[in-house]
């Protein structure tokens, strides 16, 4: 009989979580469901948890924690324990009760709990790659010493994971790994005149071609930031230098990514582009079980194309590339003012050739620095955005 799984979904609420719940909701007799968190959607949480019963529910705040208390109450879900706010979140993240955490809360709020997990050695199931960019040595650290299984969720690295030889040891030398290739759709924009980015509207930024992600992502993918996060996940995930990581535009996401060898092989993963498979294989892992994803029509997309980005295009990929070479804080920094930027950009306060600008402006104001542990990168991540805010006001 298979020992059912109790997992923690941070971010249930958001595209990732939903994703993550409908792979569950195949499999109840593999998967159980400790706890659901989101921050303010609360009636769709509550429609959570009237589904899948967590023992609880974490929202972002006291008022939110009283509505859905009383949407609970409503419903006769009285059981369900409620909490609020950040120090909530870690503790359902390292629960006793807790063996699996999907880690699916965007952008740098998803840190303190993604790392939580990992010192309390939880099979971790990262999709918030922006914690690892922030944290990368103290994050990998923290999986080391607490022995706990790390698997990717991101599309593209969780193709490179499964490329890479079962016994990969983080040296990729001694694995004859050559390269990593990280493909990349090249987003809404990969074909549009240059001159016309300056006035596109978040809507036409969003409607990504082949993906629907949450609206943060969707953005990134525009600018090709998020690829630029990516090449540092890449980095931290599979201890390779940012020289063997090359990005490569296939617009149609269907080579997730690939590992090149030193005897000429390239392994690729291909699938059709849905989260559920990266989600299925890293709640079943090293098992495969049904995700809900249709089969791929190898022959029904006759073809796949690659090209090699344009950095003048994409400057955000160059920034991030830049900032993985330079190291220490930069990642923090880079990060953090690219999700001051976004945001403002999604407001309508800047224009979307801006975003690139103001984190380029505050990677020059703010000379990285060595950042140990969790309160110095927030406190750069901070202070990042403190600069950036100060740049668009501008
Ligand atoms: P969404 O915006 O769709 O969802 C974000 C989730 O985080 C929601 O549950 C949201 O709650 C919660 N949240 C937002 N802010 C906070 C906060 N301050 N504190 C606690 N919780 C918060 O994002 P996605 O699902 O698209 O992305 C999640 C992560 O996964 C990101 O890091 C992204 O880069 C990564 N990822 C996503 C992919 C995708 O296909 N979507 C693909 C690969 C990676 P609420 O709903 O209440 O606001």
């Amino acid at each position: 009989m298979i020992k059912q799984q109790q997992l923690c979904v941070l971010g249930s609420t958001g595209s990732i979580g939903v994703s993550t719940l409908d792979v569950v909701a195949r499999h109840p007799e593999r998967y159980g469901i400790f706890a659901l968190t989101a921050h303010s959607q609360v009636e769709k949480l509550a429609a959570q948890c009237a589904q899948f019963r967590p023992q609880v529910a974490v929202v972002g705040t006291a008022s939110a924690a009283e509505q859905l208390t009383a949407l609970l109450k409503q419903s006769n879900l009285p059981g369900i324990q409620v909490h609020y706010g950040p120090q909530a979140l870690c503790e359902v993240a390292s629960a006793n009760e807790c063996d699996s955490v999907m880690a699916a809360i965007v952008g740098a709020a998803g840190l303190p709990a993604s790392l939580a997990a990992a010192r309390a050695g939880k099979k971790v199931l990262l999709a918030n790659k922006e914690a690892l960019v922030m944290s990368g040595d103290l994050f990998i650290d923290a999986i080391k010493r607490s022995g706990a299984a790390l698997l990717p969720i991101d599309s593209e690295h969780n193709a490179i994971f499964q490329c890479l030889p079962h016994n990969y040891d983080g040296r990729p030398q001694q694995h004859g790994i050559h390269k990593i290739l990280l493909t990349a759709s090249g987003g809404p924009f990969l074909h549009r005149d240059i001159d016309s980015l300056t006035h596109v509207t978040p809507e036409e930024a969003i409607a990504h071609p082949n993906w629907v992600m949450g609206r943060k992502i969707s953005i990134d993918s525009a600018s090709m930031m998020n690829k630029g996060l990516e090449v540092i996940e890449a980095h931290w995930l599979f201890a390779t230098p940012a020289e063997q990581i090359e990005v490569v535009i296939h617009p149609q996401s269907v080579v997730h990514s690939m590992v090149s060898y030193n005897d000429g092989s390239v392994l690729a993963q291909l699938g059709n582009p849905d989260m559920r498979t990266p989600i299925a294989y890293g709640l079943a892992y090293p098992e495969r079980i049904a995700s809900g994803v249709a089969p791929l029509d190898i022959l029904k997309i006759g073809h796949l194309n690659f090209e090699a980005p344009d950095f003048k295009r994409f400057p955000c990929l160059a920034l991030a590339y830049a900032a993985l070479q330079t190291g220490l804080s930069a990642p923090t920094i880079l990060n953090a003012s690219n999700e001051i930027a976004v945001q403002a950009f999604l407001d309508g306060k800047i224009g979307f050739r801006m975003i690139d600008q103001i984190i380029a402006r505050t990677l020059e104001r703010l000379p990285a620095s060595p950042v140990h542990d969790l309160d110095s990168i927030l406190a750069c991540d901070q202070e990042a955005r403190v600069i950036a805010s100060a740049l668009i006001a501008a």
